[in-house]
C-alpha cells in the first residue's frame, strides 16, 4: 500500500493533495486547503498547528527539526547513559512476539510507529523483518521517519493499520488518553499495540515532558484493548541509578558529567533480576502494556483485580 492510501488532513480527515508543489487538504471549508501543509527535510509534516504545542514557524524553513538530538544511537554520549541504564529488559522479546502475531494476521502488516524519529531501544525485531511496513513519524523529520506527525490528531484514516508501537513517548504529549484514543481509531478491530512509558524517572526532553504512569493507570490508559501483556519495565534500582544521575544533575553539574558520576553505581540496575513482581511494579522505572483492539472495554470494577493479578 503506499503510504499517500492512509493518509487524510489531521483536522477535518478529508483527503490530502499530495501535489509536487503545494501539500494541501482537498476540503475547501478547511482552513489547511488555504495555507497548505509545511515539509520538513522533504517529509510532509500534518500537523494541526492550532491544536497542538509544535509552531508552524518551527518546519517553515523545511529544517525540519525541533530538537537536536542524536538518532542513530551510536554517539558517545547515547552509548554511555545506555551503558549506565543497561537494555531495555523487556521490549526487545515483546518486538519478536508482535512480529510473530502480526505474520498469523497477515502477510502484509503495516505498523505504525508513533515517536520513531530514533528506533527505540529493542525494537530492531520489528524493523528487520521484511514483510513488515513501518510508517515512522514523529514531532520532526529524520531518516527513520515518512512523515511528521502530532499523535494528538494522526492524519491517517480509520482501521488503516495492523499494529501500533508507542515507546516512550506517551510521557511528552500533554493528553496521553486523546493520543491513546487515535491509537484505537486507526488500529484495525484486531490490531495489536505496545506501548512502554516511564513511571519512576525525573523530567528529560525538557519542556515536552508531562506525565508518568503507575502500572494500573497504564492499564486504564488502555481500558479499549484487551491485554495480551503488561507489566514493569526496569524495577526500583534502575530507577535508582536514573535517580543519582540526577542529584548529579539538581547540582548543576552538565548532562555528561552526571553520566560519569553516577557510572559507579550502574551494578544497582542488576538487583531488579532479583525483584518480586508486585513490589518492582510498585517502584518500577517504566511500565509497559501489550494488546490487542477490543469490542469490551474495562470497567472500574476490573482494576483491583488487575492490581492483584500482578502480585
Ligand atoms: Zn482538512
Amino acid at each position: 500500500m503506499d503510504i499517500a492510501d492512509l493518509l487524510c488532513c489531521p483536522r477535518c480527515h478529508s483527503d490530502v493533495d499530495l501535489g509536487e508543489t503545494l501539500l494541501r487538504c482537498t476540503s475547501p471549508d478547511c482552513s489547511f486547503f488555504w495555507t497548505g501543509f509545511p515539509r520538513a527535510s522533504g517529509q510532509p509534516v500534518l500537523i494541526d498547528f492550532e491544536r497542538s504545542i509544535f509552531e508552524r514557524a518551527a518546519y517553515d524553513d523545511d529544517s525540519g527539526s525541533v530538537f537536536d538530538r542524536d538518532d542513530t544511537g551510536r554517539g558517545l554520549r547515547v552509548r554511555l547513559r545506555r551503558m549506565l541504564t543497561g537494555p531495555n529488559p523487556v521490549t526487545p522479546a515483546k518486538s519478536r512476539q508482535m512480529v510473530e502475531l502480526l505474520k498469523q494476521q497477515t502477510s502484509t502488516p503495516t505498523v505504525l510507529v508513533i515517536g520513531g524519529g530514533a528506533i527505540g531501544a529493542g525494537a530492531d525485531p520489528l524493523y528487520s523483518c521484511p514483510a513488515i511496513r513501518i510508517v515512522g513519524t514523529d514531532v520532526y523529520a529524520s531518516m527513520n521517519t515518512d512523515l511528521v506527525a502530532d499523535g494528538h490528531f494522526l492524519p491517517f484514516r480509520d482501521e488503516m493499520f495492523d499494529g501500533v508501537w508507542i515507546q516512550a513517548v506517551l510521557e511528552h504529549v500533554l493528553d496521553p488518553s486523546v493520543v491513546v484514543n487515535e491509537i484505537y481509531r486507526v488500529l484495525k478491530p484486531n490490531g495489536i499495540v505496545y506501548a512502554d512509558t516511564p513511571f519512576i524517572q525525573q523530567v528529560h526532553e525538557e519542556a515536552y515532558d508531562f506525565t508518568r504512569f503507575t502500572l494500573s493507570g497504564h492499564r486504564w490508559l488502555f481500558r479499549r484493548f484487551e491485554e495480551i501483556d503488561s507489566g514493569p519495565v526496569g524495577g526500583a534500582g534502575k530507577a535508582l541509578v536514573w535517580s543519582i544521575r540526577y542529584v548529579a544533575l539538581s547540582m548543576g553539574l552538565s548532562t555528561r558529567l552526571a553520566t560519569l558520576f553516577a557510572l559507579p553505581f550502574f551494578w544497582l540496575r542488576f538487583i531488579d533480576g532479583f525483584a518480586k513482581p508486585g513490589p518492582k511494579s510498585d517502584a518500577a522505572s517504566g511500565v509497559f502494556f501489550f494488546g490487542r483492539r477490543s469490542g469490551t472495554p474495562l470497567t472500574a470494577k476490573d482494576m483491583l483485580p488487575y492490581y492483584a493479578s500482578k502480585r
